[in-house]
């Protein structure tokens, strides 16, 4: 069984591996290994720390993926679900509700911009992002405007792995095998203001930007698009921070169209930009939806949901088909051990620890940013405790690596041996540690990624690769 086979053991080990090997298909698969792939084991986790199957103990850079913000093996995380699970481990959300989930909503409700005060509860970000398009498919339908429903995203942008949230994805490569509802849906380009398109300096990029979405509005007709989505600070496109104004800019002109701009959340909220949510208190934004997932419940528990402008509600409330059924819920919707988990995970947000985030986040990005004067490092660029570690190929051009080097991977690798798990991207390295990490740990951090960067050169120098 597993728990003989995880009892202790080199031998034990390896008969994890073979059963993970034999039956297990993981996330992300490449199709010459699917099925048939063992990952790297992990064991335990402590604070910002995890113990991979070797038994070192790596600091959780990427803090799982984006979302252990509160940090490892915290009791009182652990303590609340099993209380939860022994008063009221689950009740049907299609005819009964729970006191969790009436009272997180409240308290969310009260972090989010003024009037986005409604919460629908989801079991991750693919799902609050489906249920927000699928919430604009059916309130226009409502409204009797069944046209307008295209869905604008980025290149870079990444929504999830449900059909319609997936096919809002701007990495090229997810889309070579797989489907997706590419009629319903246009990309704009990727606010990344390291790579502009050529001609397009610093200062205009961004009224290239909202140029560029004006236009799309003139042509395809703004009687047609209902929904705008973006991540205030795109995630695992590579840590985007858009241009001043970007943000506002385009939600001035879907404002003007009528067309609902969804934040996604799933990575900026909980602290990992210092707030509970990233759009008002960061960036002076007002959405009208803004799905969340991840740090809500710091990964202790699958949750995630749509914070729905009240206001979008009260108009179908009014409208003339109050029979219209919004048919869509999953069975899982305001989990009550889920709710709980947040709430208690928000009592540790609010008693100190977004304050502490605050304060960590100037060395963070200082501390990193450092790492600049490497020949290898094209651009260190972040924000709150999130960065990324973009390698160039030579830094007068800025040219890109080819794929093929896979950079992240082989610094990932050495900064495994020192001690960091890092989350390789390409050429780019994505931290994202919990938010509880103090400012000496940081240093490691930082000093441990010197080392795997310089010991990367090496090995490229060595094998005349760069
Ligand atoms: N939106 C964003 C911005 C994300 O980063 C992710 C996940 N990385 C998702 C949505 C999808 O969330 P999930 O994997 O929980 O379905």
């Amino acid at each position: 069984t597993i728990r003989e086979a995880g009892s202790a053991g080199e031998e034990a080990k390896d008969e994890l591996t073979r059963l993970a090997e034999g039956h297990l298909v993981q996330p992300w698969p490449v199709s010459g290994s699917i099925g048939a792939e063992a990952r790297g084991r992990l064991e335990a986790g402590e604070g910002i720390y995890v113990t991979d199957a070797a038994g070192r103990r790596l600091i959780d850079g990427p803090a799982g993926m984006w979302c252990v913000n509160a940090g490892h093996r915290r009791k009182e995380l652990a303590d609340v679900m099993a209380a939860q699970a022994m008063e009221l481990s689950y009740n049907s959300p299609w005819y009964t509700t729970n006191a969790p989930s009436a009272i997180l909503s409240k308290r969310l409700a009260d972090h989010a911009p003024q009037g986005v005060d409604h919460v629908f509860y989801t079991t991750g970000g693919s799902s609050a992002v489906e249920t927000a398009l699928r919430f604009m498919q059916f309130a226009n339908n409502v409204k009797g405007r069944g046209e307008k429903k295209l869905i604008v995203s980025r290149q870079g942008g990444y929504h999830g792995s449900t059909y319609l949230s997936a096919s809002l994805n701007g990495r090229p490569r997810d889309h070579d095998w797989m489907d997706s509802a590419s009629d319903q849906v246009i990309k704009l380009a990727c606010p990344n203001p390291f790579r502009r398109p050529d001609g397009v300096g610093a200062a205009e990029f961004c009224d290239y930007l909202v140029a560029e979405f004006r236009n799309v509005i003139e042509t395809a007709g703004a009687e047609r698009i209902g929904a705008f989505i973006a991540e205030p600070v795109m995630a695992s496109g590579g840590v985007i921070v858009p241009p001043d104004g970007y943000l506002f800019r385009m939600r001035e002109l879907c404002r003007e169209h009528d067309i609902l701009f969804i934040a996604d959340e799933v990575v900026t909220a909980f602290g990992r930009l210092g707030h509970v949510f990233a759009s008002q208190d960061v960036f002076g934004l007002d959405p009208d939806m803004i799905t969340f997932a991840k740090g809500v419940t710091s990964g202790y528990f699958p949750l995630g949901g749509v914070m729905i402008a009240g206001r979008l509600l009260e108009e179908l409330r009014r409208s003339n088909h109050s029979e219209a059924m919004f048919a869509h819920g999953l069975t899982y919707s305001s989990h009550p051990i889920g709710c709980a988990v947040a709430l208690k995970n928000l009592d540790i947000l609010e008693g100190g620890l977004l304050e502490h985030a605050r304060a960590v986040s100037s060395h963070f990005q200082s501390r990193l940013k450092a790492l600049e004067d490497l020949p290898l490092v094209g651009e260190v660029r972040g924000m709150g405790l999130m960065a990324c570690i973009e390698c160039v190929a030579d830094r007068v051009s800025n040219n890109p690596l080819t794929l093929d080097l896979e950079v992240g991977k082989r610094i990932d690798g050495h900064c495994q041996e020192l001690g960091l798990l890092v989350r390789p991207l390409i050429n780019m390295c994505v931290m994202s540690p919990p938010l509880t990490i103090t400012q000496a740990q940081i240093d490691d951090m930082a000093d441990i990624l010197r080392r795997g960067i310089e010991l990367t050169m090496d090995d490229l120098a060595r094998e005349g690769l760069w």
